[in-house]
């Protein structure tokens, strides 16, 4: 705009190019991060409100930066999902929880189901269904110790690899879940179509829970849905008392949260495994 006059538009154009040489250099910086084996994941419980055992975990992506410390996925994940670099991280997840899994499977102290994010790219690629039972078969993992997360909008798309993928991978015997449940289409159909096991109930259902809003009548009609349609549910972010007993009172099978435990490292979550079983 000309009246912004000559300095403000020098100005922007320095901003938008130093913001897009950082990002460049985030950007090398992450493929690298894949390669030289920079990722961890970390894992949260899952609870069962029923008898308190742990249900499963699911699987965290951070990123242990040479010089930054440990970054949130908030940080990378969106540049990496429009980079693309979210197919090789996304593998490198999917790897290292089947290995983790693997290890709790065989070496103790108890199995845990493991559940990975998934992107919508890792789905369209034609082979991806078949990449995850190469990675079962080398992990000596059994299937149903895997869960995949997919968001609603996965089960909508028009790309026959999708639906190909979600099909062979639950005839695989992995297990589906619905994330963040509530927050995307309004359209339940694909439900019908696409049988899975688990929807987890968005955290902005949980949050205001026991604060008179209408927040309680919307998880308590996912939860009687997702009942009569065989499915189990987890709420995420439960973070109080007040949350988790409303919870309760409704019927949802399982809660995660800080109110819980936070994300843990691989070697952390083995801890409280043990203490859990008394061991
Ligand atoms: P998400 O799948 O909805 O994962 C739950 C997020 O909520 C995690 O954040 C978790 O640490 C956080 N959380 C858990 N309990 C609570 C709570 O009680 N209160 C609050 N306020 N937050 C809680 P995180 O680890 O930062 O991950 C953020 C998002 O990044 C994830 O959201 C997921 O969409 C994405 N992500 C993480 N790892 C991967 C991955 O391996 N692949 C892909 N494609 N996405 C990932
Ligand atoms: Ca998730
Ligand atoms: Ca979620
Ligand atoms: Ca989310």
């Amino acid at each position: 705009a000309k009246h912004l006059g000559g300095n403000t538009y020098r100005f922007f154009t320095r901003e938008l190019r130093a913001y897009s040489l950082e990002r460049l250099q985030l950007e090398n910086q992450l493929r690298k991060a894949i390669e030289d084996n920079q990722l961890v994941v970390h894992y949260q419980p899952k609870l069962h409100l029923n008898d308190d055992s742990i249900s499963g975990a699911e699987a965290l992506v951070r990123w242990q930066h040479p010089q930054r410390g440990l970054v949130m996925p908030g940080d990378f994940i969106d540049m990496a999902e429009e980079t693309g670099l979210i197919i090789a991280l996304g593998d490198a997840v999917l790897h290292k929880a089947c290995r983790q899994a693997s290890h709790w499977y065989h070496q103790g102290p108890t199995p845990v189901c493991v559940s990975v994010n998934l992107s919508v790219q890792q789905l369209r690629q034609s082979h991806f269904a078949r990449r995850v039972q190469h990675i079962l078969e080398e992990c000596q993992l059994p299937a149903e110790y895997l869960e995949l997360e997919l968001t609603e909008s996965m089960f909508l798309e028009h790309v026959d690899a999708v639906a190909h993928n979600i099909a062979e991978l639950r005839a695989m015997g992995i297990r589906l879940a619905v994330d963040d449940f509530g927050t995307g289409y309004s359209s339940l159909a694909y439900l019908k179509r696409f049988p899975v096991d688990t929807l987890k109930i968005d955290r902005v259902f949980v949050t205001d829970l026991g604060q008179h809003s209408q927040d309680a009548a919307i998880t308590r009609a996912i939860i009687a849905m997702a009942h009569s349609l065989d499915l189990r549910v987890v709420a995420e972010g439960v973070e109080r008392d007040v949350q988790l007993a409303y919870l309760k009172q409704y019927g949802c099978d399982e809660v995660q949260g800080y109110l819980i435990s936070r994300p843990l490292s691989a070697a952390d979550f083995t801890a409280m495994l043990q203490e859990h079983r008394g061991l």
